[in-house]
């Protein structure tokens, strides 16, 4: 089946060989194509930014392999319990004022609890109101509680596929894939915008990788933002010991990504500590645009704010403007425009 967009055709109905065949292009040729790809639906000189907080942190009853929230395993990561809406309107000013457009928010739940869903809706409509995206985490969804956070005004809601749908049985138990395909029917359905994405360097194989991309193109509509995570081997949780990831392996990976879902923001997620700057350069490259702008990643490190901008200048990058933002810029020049146009009536009608 086809998807037609404005002005391109979007797929989803990828098989795993074509996207094993971009896989195996040479290098210079999957990014060249990604990148072309990149610039007929992007500025390739801007990349979105969004601060990520832990609004609930540790204590998660699941079992994801790779998580040091999960309580199953001993990280030494210190539980809190869900934030105070104070604290999280601070964290979302100073995001604001650091250059972020998007304010995620993640509880480490198997799903929200209805009791806290309205503590949850006025953090969301504080953050809005701040002028920012609003973006929430929180774990499986049902229909009814995405139209709460829908009607509370969240733009984003993030659920991972994570993986393969063969591999996904080795990383995680408790929940299932299709349990996760259905919180983001709910929350499509919802009106809200998915987020979706996934982990690599788990121990999965390329298919894995393909497979991963696969779900996310294929879903009766591609996600609005992908998020493509390096593993971010943490002390304690069952993948500690995983073998790095080919660098090289990591960026086909983003390219692919750019060109099954030629519209959506493809971002370099955790595991951006570990990449020099060149490697980062070369994400960008290959049609990543957008990043984690924060010291933390929930409970892993990310690189700091200022290094982060100075990357960016340095590259010739700009941040790109929230929608809010977008908004007004372009009711100012409508304004100007239908000023202009007055004032030429106006003429006009004097000369003749
Ligand atoms: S990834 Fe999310 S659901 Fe899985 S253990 Fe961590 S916090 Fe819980």
């Amino acid at each position: 089946m086809m998807l037609t967009n404005e002005s391109q055709t979007l797929r989803n109905d990828w098989s795993r060989d074509e996207i094993l065949g971009l896989f195996d292009l040479p290098f210079n040729d999957l990014l060249f194509q990604a990148q072309t790809v990149h610039r007929q639906n992007f500025n390739p000189n801007e990349v979105q930014l969004s601060t990520l907080l832990s609004i609930k942190t540790g204590a998660c009853p699941e079992d994801c392999k790779y998580c040091p929230q999960s309580a199953r395993y001993d990280t030494g990561l210190e539980k809190e319990k869900l934030m105070q809406i104070e604290q999280v309107i601070e964290a979302a000013k100073a995001a604001k004022a650091s250059g972020s457009s998007r304010f995620c928010m993640g509880a480490a739940w198997r799903s929200p609890h209805d009791r806290d869903i309205p503590a949850i809706e006025a953090m969301i409509r504080e953050v809005k109101g701040l002028g920012l995206e609003t973006c929430m985490t929180l774990g499986m969804l049902s229909d009814t509680q995405a139209d709460k956070l829908s009607d509370a005004g969240l733009d984003y809601y993030n659920h991972n596929l994570d993986t393969s749908k063969e591999f996904y049985g080795d990383i995680i138990t408790t929940r299932t894939y299709q349990d996760r395909l259905d919180t983001l029917s709910n929350v499509r359905n919802s009106g809200m915008k998915v987020c979706s994405g996934g982990i690599v360097g788990m121990g999965e194989e390329q298919k894995d990788r393909a497979g991963l991309l696969m779900g996310l193109a294929n879903l009766p509509k591609h996600p609005d933002s992908v998020p493509i995570n390096m593993l971010v081997k943490v002390a304690g949780t069952p993948m500690e010991t995983e073998e790095d990831l080919d660098p090289f392996e990591f960026l086909r990976t983003i390219a692919v990504a750019r060109i099954l879902m030629p519209k959506s923001y493809v971002r370099l997620s955790a595991g951006r500590e570990e990449m020099n700057e060149q490697m980062q350069a070369m994400a960008f490259m290959a049609g990543a645009n957008s990043i984690f702008y924060c010291d933390k990643l929930l409970t892993t490190p990310n690189p700091k704010a200022n290094s982060d901008m100075q990357l960016l200048k340095r590259l010739g990058i700009s941040p790109e403007k929230s929608s809010a933002e977008k908004d007004s810029q372009q009711q100012e020049a409508d304004l100007h425009q239908a000023i202009a146009e007055q004032k030429t009536d106006h003429l006009f009608y004097r000369a003749s």
